[in-house]
């Protein structure tokens, strides 16, 4: 394996030169922030944990590393600033790989105007990829904790696609726009910015619908009341999970919404003309539970991640 020195030459070389103080290269990075507050977040993605080498390339782990970072800059509504990166590599990775695990991250980071300004190598038996992502906030940060009965629930996107793409890379099925979702997600930055302005609380989702709602309920002190047939759903999702497998499904890296009932129409407005989809899929209620119709307006039994929450929440 060549030094450190060389490693964090090629692995630089992919990005474009940081235009803060002191970028790469020196014991800190030096930032010069505006007065706007900042956002900051960390998250590792790791081998055999959140990717396999055997279904994943090297620039889909560098793409997937920084998009789950950059959904939480989105999920508060900031503006991607600055982030490090700490790399964990094995002796023997090839010099190649770590060129196109840069190039997966570069390629994003780019497209969200986020700089690299600093980082380290460490060797180990396993490939990770820790991220600390800044984001500054032009308006009052979206939080889980805004939402009041009555508002409107929204959803970005669809729904169940990464958990359907994980399920078909594990019968060795490599292409198709699932498969796509798992290795690629696309975090809703645009969105989040968008959100902002209306939203009255947010939060992506990672850990499946019905687990992070039941987050937002909690910290907002609301019940919710939903349509199952309203839930964004591919057709292939639709076929192969169903509405109420999507709930469960994680990874997704869309956006949860709260939206008081006066702003809904200027909200959609906002992100039709952005061209950002979302799905009102319910409301909040004062009660504090679960309820969940079917298309028959029936109501169905919970959700396996509803039943999750449910232990949480009585913990
Ligand atoms: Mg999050």
């Amino acid at each position: 394996m060549p030094g450190e020195f060389e490693l964090i030459q090629r692995f630089l070389s992919h990005f474009p030169r940081a235009r803060v103080p002191v970028g790469p290269g020196d014991d800190c990075a030096v930032l010069a922030p505006s007065r706007e507050a900042t956002c900051v977040t960390t998250d590792a993605t790791v081998e055999d944990v959140h990717f396999t080498r055997a279904t994943f390339s090297a620039a889909d782990i560098g793409h997937k590393a920084l998009a789950v970072n950059l959904s939480d800059l989105a999920a508060m509504g900031a503006t991607p600033r600055w982030f490090v990166c700490a790399l964990a590599l094995p002796r023997d990775y090839p010099p190649r790989e770590l060129s196109a695990l840069a190039r997966g991250m570069a390629t994003l980071a780019r497209a969200h105007r986020i700089a690299l300004v600093g980082g380290n190598f460490t060797s180990a038996r396993e490939v990770s990829v820790t991220l600390t992502v800044t984001g500054s906030l032009a308006r009052a940060p979206l939080l889980r904790s805004g939402a009041r009965p009555g508002d409107a629930l929204y959803v970005s996107g669809t729904l169940g696609d990464a958990r359907l793409g994980f399920q078909q890379l594990q019968r060795g099925v490599t292409r198709g726009s699932a498969v796509r979702r798992q290795r690629r997600p696309e975090p809703r930055v645009a969105l989040g910015r968008i959100a902002s302005r209306f939203a009255s609380a947010g939060m992506d989702v990672s850990d499946g619908l019905a687990q992070d709602l039941g987050h937002l309920c909690e910290a907002s002190r609301v019940g919710v009341r939903m349509e199952l047939e309203r839930l964004p759903l591919s057709p292939a999702v639709r076929a192969a999970l169903g509405p109420e497998g999507a709930l469960a499904g994680g990874e997704d890296y869309e956006l949860l919404l709260a939206v008081p009932p006066s702003r809904e129409r200027a909200f959609e407005r906002a992100c039709a003309r952005a061209g950002e989809r979302v799905t009102r899929i319910g409301e909040l209620t004062r009660e504090r539970g679960w309820v969940v119709l079917n298309a028959a307006g029936r109501c169905v039994p919970p959700a396996p991640g509803f039943d999750h929450f449910r232990g949480r929440a009585s913990r």
